[in-house]
């Protein structure tokens, strides 16, 4: 696909596609508005960027009748913007275009050309029009909202599950241009929880979730050899009132660490960010970060050490890490909280289960700190 071109190609025809068939053949669909009539249309170009050799497929009424140069009057220098904003002038007028399920949503679709606005954030249109797209929208590049059309049905979008978007949609939004502003406006109002975020996925070494999105609301991070922090954000709007902060790793240090952390926490800095907070309450200069270059010739070695003991994987499907370990310093477990629980499940019966679950370590039996409960919650 030709970047440049199809880039503007998006923005002034939003309701259009353009995919490439194989080498320079492309096909365009979709539908275009001019002249206050509606025209859905599938368009061949064989040799393009030229127009030679094309297929026009206008749809009137339920089928699509077929133009080409030789019923079609176009200019030898015409390109494909020419071509598509010529269009009206060039069908016969006889004919009507406008298709009548089209009619039926004609409102919706005025809306749409006013509400696209390249400037601001991406529209998108299936050759359907039934599904609608914002995206790449400016000072939020990685946020989109995904709407059925007509009904405005919420398909996707990249706030947090916790926060109940079609809610607020089914008690305010009455058009698509509400719901649009309404959504702009949450993701102003989320700037705090986004932000507080920001210097813990830039500087700490997160391992869960991966990859990070707009929707996660918890990070797990390494502390130090075998303890690790998850702070987790309930309430997306009311970003420290809802913090809280585990540590997981074993008994002892857990124990230890959770007086310094709540005497830490009564003294939060909310002029400082989640992340500077935390080292505060730590009393680190920095959270452990990923090995370095110097050990990429052991990374082989390293890959492996990682590894889950259960189920000889680093990372699960569900982006989970090995991050429990028992409380014997010498002995060598390290897997997955979900592992652990399946392996205890195999274990005769259930009472077992809940009985050893996090009493003793499958290896050595040694002591399992209960804090992994934090983790297989998740
Ligand atoms: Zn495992
Ligand atoms: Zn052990």
């Amino acid at each position: 696909m030709q970047s440049v071109n199809t880039n503007s190609f998006i923005a002034k025809f939003p309701g259009l596609q353009m995919e490439q068939i194989k080498n320079s053949a492309y096909v365009i669909r979709g539908v275009i508005y001019m002249n206050k009539k509606w025209i859905r249309l599938k368009l061949y170009l064989p040799h393009f960027p030229a127009l030679s050799g094309f297929k026009l497929y206008v749809q009137q009424h339920l089928e699509y009748k077929c133009y080409n140069s030789g019923n079609l009057q176009i200019k030898e220098d015409w390109q494909l913007e020419d071509l598509l904003t010529h269009l009206v002038q060039l069908l016969p007028t006889t004919v009507s275009i406008e298709t009548s399920s089209l009619r039926e949503k004609n409102n919706i679709y005025a809306e749409i050309l006013e509400l696209n606005k390249p400037q601001e954030y991406r529209l998108q249109l299936d050759e359907c029009c039934s599904r609608i797209r914002f995206s790449n929208f400016s000072e939020y590049e990685s946020h989109y909202l995904e709407l059925e059309l007509p009904s405005l049905r919420l398909l996707e979008y990249s706030l947090p599950d916790c926060i109940s978007l079609a809610g607020m949609l089914a008690d305010g939004a009455r058009s698509l241009t509400d719901v649009l502003n309404l959504y702009l406006k949450l993701l102003d109002e989320l700037r705090p929880f986004y932000d507080s975020f920001a210097d813990i996925d830039e500087l700490c070494d997160v391992l869960q979730p991966s990859p990070i999105t707009t929707k996660h609301n918890s990070r797990v991070f390494p502390l130090k050899e075998r303890v690790y922090l998850k702070v987790t954000i309930a309430d997306p709007f009311a970003s420290y009132g809802s913090m809280a902060v585990q540590i997981i790793g074993p008994t002892e240090e857990v124990a230890q660490l959770r007086h310094v952390l709540s005497d830490g926490l009564s003294s939060w800095d909310t002029e400082l960010d989640m992340h500077k907070n935390l080292l505060r309450i730590f009393d680190l200069c920095y959270f452990p970060m990923p090995a370095g270059a110097e050990l990429d010739q052991l990374l082989e070695k390293n890959e492996e050490e990682k590894h889950c003991n259960i189920c000889y994987v680093y990372r699960l499907d569900t982006g989970e890490v090995p991050l429990v370990s028992c409380d014997n310093p010498r002995c060598v477990l390290k897997c997955h909280a979900a592992c652990l629980k399946e392996w205890f499940d195999t274990l005769i019966d259930g009472k077992t289960f809940l009985e050893v679950s996090f009493g003793l370590c499958p290896f050595c039996k040694a002591k399992l700190s209960t804090s992994f409960a934090a983790l297989l919650n998740t």
